[in-house]
């Protein structure tokens, strides 16, 4: 009796035409090790644990072996890079090895990331080290236990194979899950093509696959849109700066995807910039939802060609870009006024909420804990004026505003120096930290007696300035 394959693959990209993906073959690594791996999601996606963690499920990980079922592509895609056009880009260091219906029959992207060099790797090696694929490992399950829409990760492998930057460090490869891999830069790729029929082609497939409701091209952008909108605000309303919001990094599926230079704020600043190479600020914390808008009209743009008439088409796509501020602001506010307790918020809340923020700002407070803090009705000392005016704002509703504000002030985040931290101690074989913060960010709401220096801001030695792509 032929036995089930391991892994329940159904792969609906490979089987949209060749122009859309490049097949590939994955380039073996010497010494493949499991790090991490993630069992519940593995169960999500009806994959045994136990085959993951077995030679034959370590070998899949890290592109030794290619599983039943798997049909491997590097796909292509475009992108604005900092505001600058790249027709090309492409997986340079990831491939997708296929797709799995899940238990909740949602169709889930399965991929490697550092498994080596594709046709669209450019000058790059195609390969990760064992930093960033922890960093990504441990910020997107942090993201997803926050409850923010994210690419997951479901095993860390160590490949035994020096990867060279600048100095050797261990090789490692990811496997990340998505809901798709499908970006603003697909789109983009085929409408710089002028490949009409592809861009008909791709956002059937994403309508069918993401949007099921929509019945146009237009509806698709609104949808996105609004996905985009509620996103940027949730990242906002936890201190996230993702640092690299280009085109080819903003899915159409609304997942916060791509965590090179991320990082969450420590000490509120609405300025914060992490990422080395942004040199301008363009994607600091405050610039993200103008950011956003920005892509989302690169998006906008690629599907004129499917719009029909294209003066109605532009002033259709127009008014859908025009509605994204109004759908953040909403947001926003909704997701600030939880912070502070206030269930229904005002108009004039907003005040409320800038008051508190402006506060945190000159006090050089913590995003986090300052927020945290307010279940205890702690505020910095510049804020108790602010503090008698919340409490009258608080005393005229009716609902307790501590469960509230226990659900949307996370006591854990990845600190920076944590996620640093966890990741010098892995490149000496460490996982230890890798263990513990993991099990102290799957529960960012609880109060965990035992974990309180992890709420801690960094010393002065411990703190990091800048983050990179460095992957
Ligand atoms: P990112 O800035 O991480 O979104 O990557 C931008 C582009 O560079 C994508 O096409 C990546 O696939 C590619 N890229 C990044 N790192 C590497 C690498 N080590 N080898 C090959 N391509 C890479
Ligand atoms: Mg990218």
């Amino acid at each position: 009796m032929p036995s089930k394959p391991p892994i329940p693959f159904d792969n609906s990209y490979a089987r949209l035409p060749g122009r859309f993906y490049s097949p590939q073959d994955l380039t073996p690594v010497s010494a493949p090790s499991l790090v991490i791996l993630n069992d519940t999601l593995a169960g999500e996606l009806k994959i045994a644990p136990d085959w993951l963690r077995g030679p034959d499920g370590v070998n899949t990980l890290s592109g030794n072996d290619i599983p039943a079922g798997a049909t491997p592509i590097s796909q292509a895609y475009a992108g604005h890079q900092f505001g600058g056009w790249v027709p090309q880009l492409g997986d340079g260091r990831a491939v997708l090895l296929g797709e799995v219906i899940d238990k909740n029959g949602q169709r889930r992207d399965m991929t490697l990331k550092g498994s080596g060099r594709t046709p669209y790797s450019r000058g790059g090696d195609g390969r990760a080290w064992l930093g960033p694929v922890l960093r990504e490992y441990v910020v997107s399950e942090a993201m997803h236990a926050l409850g923010v829409p994210t690419t997951r990760a479901l095993a860390a492998v160590a490949t035994g194979d020096p990867v060279d930057r600048g100095e050797p460090f261990p090789g490692a490869v990811l496997t990340r899950v998505a809901a798709s891999h499908i970006r603003v830069g697909t789109f983009q790729y085929f409408a710089a093509k002028q490949d009409t029929e592809a861009l008909k082609i791709l956002c059937d497939h994403v309508i069918k696959r993401h949007y099921p409701g929509a019945k146009s091209p237009l509806d698709l952008l609104y949808g996105v849109i609004s996905r985009q909108a509620a996103l940027v605000a949730k990242w906002m309303s936890f201190g996230f700066v993702h640092g690299v919001m280009n085109t080819d990094n903003m899915t159409i599926s609304g997942e916060t995807i791509d965590y090179g230079p991320c990082a969450f704020m420590d000490q509120y600043h609405p300025g914060t910039v992490f990422s080395s190479i942004d040199h301008q600020g363009r994607y600091g914390f405050s610039n993200q939802p103008a950011a956003a808008a920005w892509n989302l009209a690169q998006l906008a743009n690629s599907l004129l060609p499917l719009m029909g008439d294209q003066d109605a088409a532009i002033r259709h796509a127009t008014a859908a870009i025009d509605g994204f501020t109004q759908q953040f602001d909403d947001h926003w506010l909704t997701l600030f006024a939880h912070k502070i307790g206030i269930a229904s918020p005002r108009d004039d809340d907003r005040q409320l909420i800038k008051r508190f923020l402006d506060g945190l700002e000159q006090g050089e407070a913590d995003f986090t804990n300052g927020f945290r803090g307010l279940l205890q009705g702690d505020v910095p000392d510049n804020l108790t004026d602010w503090k008698a005016d919340w409490q009258a704002r608080l005393a005229e509703q009716d609902r307790d505003p501590q469960t509230l504000m226990r659900a949307a002030n996370p006591a854990y985040i990845p600190r920076n120096h944590r996620v640093e931290a966890m990741i010098g101690a892995a490149i000496q074989g460490d996982f230890a930290p890798l263990e513990r913060i993991m099990g102290i960010l799957a529960q960012p709401f609880d109060d965990q007696p035992d974990a309180l220096e992890f709420r801690n801001l960094p010393t002065v030695n411990e703190m990091v300035l800048q983050t990179y792509c460095g992957t």
